[in-house]
């Protein structure tokens, strides 16, 4: 089998079990998922990061010898999660084309200094999850400490699986798109696939999530499948079987990045000419805006009186608020524009006020 290189498929899909459990549950998944044609790597974990001590921790050594036998079984290369040197010892012993770091140790650079230092000069290509935590410097620190051990940027790739936060929501991590867009922006050759499955925590969001990354130009995917999702040891409410999952992989559009028809270009950029100007009278009301407030900070300043006035602010808010459903905008929205405005007023006020 040729080397298996990141980047050379575009969309890269993976796909395994979310944990290698038995030696006949890790080769039937992986032969199911190989014969729906549309997995190029498959996936398992045999070390797994357990949030809560007394579950199952996957179950190892083992585990690397079954993988080593679907790849074998079916041609298509295999990858693993590594957290410490010895995991990628094992996984290059059995010669695992792809290792990937998974969200509990991108939070820690000493575990993964300790990866990037045993996987330096073997030539298996890396994947790096975002951190747990929305930190974007700690998820580029990871890429940093992969490519200062010399392995080239062509073999380190990301993986967006969402956010962990405190509190209920539609999906178990929050996929907070803007942050994986600065990741993009900060390494814009590097490919990015998206785990809806880590994200959704269920199977009833996995299109939804796909569908979204495909728009949003990512280079793949990694999902969970499972022979038998009712029964698996680790993440049962989020895993599909291998049908389900080729279904899930042929519903999504991959759509153009652009197309060169004349109708379409000319609408485009006659569109595009209306957010400029738009653009601009916006934000050139917000100067206007936040140069008043320094005038109130004067006024105030002169009269002695503080910069918070709760009572006024709470009018203003319930006054646009109130205007959501006419202005065609929805209240969460209007909120975060509305908190972001009083934010910089204050610190308008404030500069003019105390300094
Ligand atoms: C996994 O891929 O099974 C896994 C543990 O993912 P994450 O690190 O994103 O939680
Ligand atoms: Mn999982």
């Amino acid at each position: 089998m040729n080397k298996f290189k990141l980047g050379a498929k575009r969309p890269l899909i993976i796909s395994g079990p979310c944990s290698a459990e038995t030696r006949e549950q890790t080769l039937d998944t992986c032969v199911k998922l190989a014969e729906t044609g549309v997995v190029d790597v498959l996936r398992a974990g045999v070390w797994k990061p357990r949030t809560s001590p007394g579950t199952f921790e996957g179950v190892g050594l083992k585990g690397l010898a079954w993988m080593a036998e679907a790849k074998r079984l079916t041609g298509l290369p295999v990858g693993v999660e590594v957290a410490t040197a010895k995991h990628v010892e094992s996984a290059l012993e059995f010669e695992i084309d792809l290792v990937w770091i998974g969200a509990r140790t991108t939070v820690s650079p000493f575990a993964v200094q300790d990866v990037a230092d045993a996987l330096k000069g073997s030539g298996v290509p890396v994947m790096i999850k975002n951190p747990m935590n929305p930190d974007i410097d700690l998820w580029a620190g990871a890429v940093k400490r992969f490519a200062a051990v010399g392995i080239p940027m062509d073999d380190i790739g990301l993986i967006h699986r969402g956010f962990s936060y405190f509190g209920q929501q539609r999906y178990r991590n929050a996929p907070m798109w803007p942050l994986a867009f600065e990741m993009r922006s900060r390494f814009p050759e590097t490919m990015m696939i998206c785990d809806p499955s880590h994200m959704a925590g269920t199977t009833e969001y996995l299109h939804e999530l796909s569908q979204s990354a495909a728009d949003l130009r990512y280079d793949g995917l990694i999902v969970e499948s499972h022979v038998c999702p009712a029964e698996a040891l680790s993440d049962a409410g989020q895993q599909l079987v291998p049908a389900e999952l080729e279904r899930l992989v042929r519903g999504v559009n991959w759509r153009r990045e652009a197309a060169d028809d004349p109708g379409f270009v000319k609408a485009l950029d006659r569109f595009r000419d209306q957010i400029d100007q738009i653009d601009a009278e916006l934000f050139s009301l917000l100067g206007r805006r936040m140069s008043i407030s320094e005038e109130i900070g004067r006024v105030k300043k002169a009269n002695d009186v503080a910069i918070l006035q709760s009572s006024r602010w709470g009018a203003i808010k319930e006054r646009i608020l109130s205007q959501a459903d006419t202005l065609g905008l929805g209240r969460e929205f209007l909120n975060d524009i509305l908190e972001a405005i009083h934010l910089e007023s204050i610190n308008r006020q404030n500069s003019v006020m105390n300094f």
